[in-house]
């Protein structure tokens, strides 16, 4: 500091100096200088600190970033991916008894995009996301992206939008939101249409583990309705087209739903290569030829 005050006095001293100032004019303005120097490099040095704090934090990203990329599950040559194969179209079990769907499809596909195998896990539905980051990598399972999921998962962009449907029986009275108080509904286990019941006015939620049982119950009056995401509604629907019809949610006012691809709770790296696939594989045309294949042809 001392040594910054001692050139900025030369420079003044010099300058005024040279514009044929008089002894007099250089010793005020040398007056003045402690003060001015003084707040030029108050200024010099708040400026230093601001830059220096913005270097600071940039290379605290760029730690972090080679932090999360090194210790990314996505440095693993097989990624885990956990499902719930009892979500058609999204996973189901296919002729060959392992999962196959529009969710199965899109992983491998995205597998093949980054270079990476991909072991499908077929669990319930209720614990892939305690699994995530321990039995699994990631999961994908038509899963909602909800605020209290997030408190535990990351969740890579929406890949596909969804609501809950109303499953009645044909002769059903049941036409409006309202309709639904004080009934028997069933739901599977810990998805959002059975967080939805919660908030239903004297509803009962009858949980299952599969929605198709749900479904089943619906069909011997065990349940008065059965609340479901709206594709699986369809496809449920569809085996017992004489019996049963679905309402969809967005006719009752119900809220729309994003599905995404739930991974470990701070894994940036892995969260960015899976929007990257994703990213690639809709703009490549993949992605709208599995929806074609999977659920336009549901
Ligand atoms: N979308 C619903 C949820 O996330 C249901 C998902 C499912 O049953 N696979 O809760």
């Amino acid at each position: 500091m001392r040594k910054f005050l001692s050139v900025v006095l030369t420079g003044v001293l010099a300058l005024s100096m040279l514009a044929g100032c008089s002894q007099k004019d250089v010793e005020k303005a040398a007056e003045q200088l402690p003060s001015q120097a003084a707040e030029a490099a108050k200024e010099i040095a708040s400026q230093a600190a601001e830059a220096g704090e913005a270097i600071a934090s940039a290379a605290g990203d760029v730690i972090k970033d080679v932090e999360s990329a090194e210790n990314s599950a996505f440095n693993k040559d097989t990624l885990v991916v956990g499902t719930n194969a009892e979500f058609p179209p999204f996973e189901y079990v296919g002729a060959d008894g392992n999962p196959d769907g529009f969710d199965i499809a899109l992983m491998k596909a995205m597998g093949e995009y980054l270079g990476k195998k991909i072991e499908v896990q077929n669990m319930q539905f209720d614990s892939l996301i305690a699994s995530i980051g321990n039995k699994i990598d990631i999961a994908i399972a038509g899963m909602t992206v909800t605020e209290e999921r997030k408190q535990s998962v990351d969740f890579s962009d929406s890949y596909y939008d969804a609501v809950q449907s109303v499953i009645v029986p044909k002769d059903s009275a049941i036409k409006t939101a309202d309709d639904l108080k004080n009934l028997t509904i069933g739901v599977q286990l810990g998805t959002t249409g059975d967080f939805m019941v919660a908030d239903i006015e004297g509803a009962t939620a009858s949980q299952y583990n599969k929605g198709v049982d749900a479904v089943n119950d619906l069909l011997n009056g065990r349940v008065d309705c059965v609340i479901i995401d709206k594709n699986p509604a369809q496809v449920f629907v569809s085996l017992h087209h004489d019996e049963l019809v679905a309402i969809e949610g967005t006719e009752l006012g119900f809220e729309a739903e994003h599905y995404a691809i739930a991974m470990p709770k701070g894994d940036a790296y892995l969260v960015e290569m899976i929007n990257g696939a994703l990213a690639a594989l809709k703009a490549d045309g993949t992605y709208d030829e599995l929806v074609k294949k999977y659920i336009e042809a549901q």
